[in-house]
């Protein structure tokens, strides 16, 4: 996965992906990316980067023209992009369109905004505006590095098993069934008998059963999205009775 992110704050981009699974995948040439500092594309001599919105209004505006000529010079070399804009009024991202960026063969190019929002013109330069959630953050680098997250996960070789990404939450359409690990006892709390008892398929039946118990619990719209075979559905009533 290759990336650009343009924002006025490198060092946060650069901090996380300098540790754990992100800073191996980079080591393992599985994931580039090239963090731009927006103000070293300003032209006057404090390096503006914002001003007052027209119109009035509180706070300040991101200008549209260091982002131009940012993404100007990172045209420059030629490579097909795509260019993303982080912003609270993008479409909502998620598991699909972390797997949908996963197959894609351009750079993905982040814009990170900051102040009250960018310049509406800016829209020129991109394909797409991804939010993270119906929250408002001071700056699109989180969302940047969720995104990038996300998605380098799902690249080959990045993360340790491959098993463990297909089987998580909502790459199944269900949220994940609870895990365990040693002690088998701690404080009084035991691990389930079916995850001690080496019978496969038990356990197999025992998860399925727990992501459709969470998901009915936590995302009831979720279970509406998936194929539900007869097995599911006899657990699903079996939950409803056992709750009852
Ligand atoms: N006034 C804007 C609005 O109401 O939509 C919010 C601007 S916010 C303070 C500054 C920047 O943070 C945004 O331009 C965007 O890049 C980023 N940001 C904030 N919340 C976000 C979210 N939920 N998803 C993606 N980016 C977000």
């Amino acid at each position: 996965m290759k990336c650009d992110v343009l924002t006025l704050f490198p060092d946060i981009i650069t901090a996380y992906l300098n540790e754990s699974i992100m800073k191996r995948a980079r080591e393992n040439k599985l994931l580039d990316v090239h963090p731009v500092n927006i103000r070293d594309f300003t032209s006057d001599v404090h390096r503006t980067v914002d001003d007052y919105p027209f119109g009035g209004g509180a706070g300040m505006v991101f200008k549209p023209e260091p982002i131009f000529r940012a993404m100007d010079h990172l045209n420059e070399d030629g490579e097909a992009r795509k260019v993303i804009l982080l912003s609270p009024r993008g479409i909502p991202f998620d598991q699909k369109k972390a797997e949908c960026f996963a197959g894609e063969t351009r750079r993905l190019t982040f814009i990170c905004g900051r102040y009250e929002g960018i310049d509406e013109r800016v829209k020129h330069l991109v394909d797409e505006e991804v939010s993270i959630g119906d929250y408002v953050m001071t700056g699109g680098e989180l969302a940047a590095l969720v995104i990038i997250d996300a998605v380098t996960r799902l690249v080959p070789g990045a993360v340790g098993d491959a098993s463990s990404v297909k089987d998580e939450s909502f790459s199944s359409g269900l949220l994940e069934y609870p895990q365990y690990t040693r002690p088998g006892e701690f404080r009084g709390m035991k691990v389930p008998d079916v995850l001690l008892s080496g019978n496969h398929e038990e356990i197999r039946q025992w998860r399925r059963k727990q992501a459709l118990k969470t998901t009915m619990k936590v995302r009831p719209e979720m279970l509406d999205r998936i194929d539900l075979d007869e097995s599911d559905k006899k657990m699903i009533s079996e939950i409803s009775s056992e709750d009852d």
